[in-house]
């Protein structure tokens, strides 16, 4: 306090509140904005609103997107029996990376943590049942290895099972607490197609 003008620790104080960026990164950033042109100070600024007023939930899966149905679910040659349970519109890139899956997603926005007070109604949940009511032939939980993905393939897993449905999940492997934005295609690839029944 005191080193700065209220404007700069007001700025740092805002940059440090966001995820992974520590006090040093803050002021880092700070002072580089305070640096830079006017003009593309603004166009930043403009770009974070119109990313927040125009990005919405697919009305089908829920990953965000910039239109109503996400390109995913409006491409009829995807196999829309096929949806594979995803915990963040990120994990769900890490797949589309790959090229290689055909069917159709449900992002989860988050998994089930007893320990951070995150329950079942927390995350989209009620919003898959209700897709399984249409014509569905399996779901692929590949929500990530950590105690919370393993919790919430669990808690998946009970909740299909009675209804029927196909229930896999993909093969362990993929390092314990890893998220899968991190890890290679190759590695996703023969997770998904090593995955087992439930
Ligand atoms: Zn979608």
């Amino acid at each position: 306090m005191g080193l700065y003008s209220g404007h700069i620790n007001k700025l740092i104080e805002e940059l440090a509140a966001l995820p992974g960026i520590g006090d040093k990164s803050a002021q880092r950033l700070a002072f580089h904005l305070i640096n830079m042109p006017k003009d593309r100070v603004r166009r930043l600024a403009d770009t974070i609103l119109e990313a927040r007023e125009n990005v919405r939930y697919c009305r089908e899966c829920y990953t965000l997107t910039d239109s109503d149905v996400c390109p995913v679910c409006s491409n009829e040659k995807r196999n829309h029996r096929m949806i594979m349970v995803v915990e963040n519109t990120r994990d769900l890139a890490a797949y589309e990376k790959t090229g290689r899956y055909e069917g159709v997603y449900h992002v989860l926005h988050g998994a089930i943590s007893p320990m951070l007070g995150i329950g079942p109604a927390d995350i989209k949940l009620k919003e898959l049942i209700e897709r399984l009511k249409g014509d569905v032939e399996e779901v692929i939980i590949a929500t990530n290895s950590s105690l919370e993905g393993e919790t919430t393939a669990m808690y998946i897993s009970k909740m299909i099972k009675p209804t029927g449905i196909k229930v896999t999940r993909i093969a362990s492997g993929v390092p314990v607490g890893g998220d899968l934005e991190y890890i290679d295609e190759v590695t996703l690839l023969r997770a998904l197609e090593g995955r087992v029944e439930l």
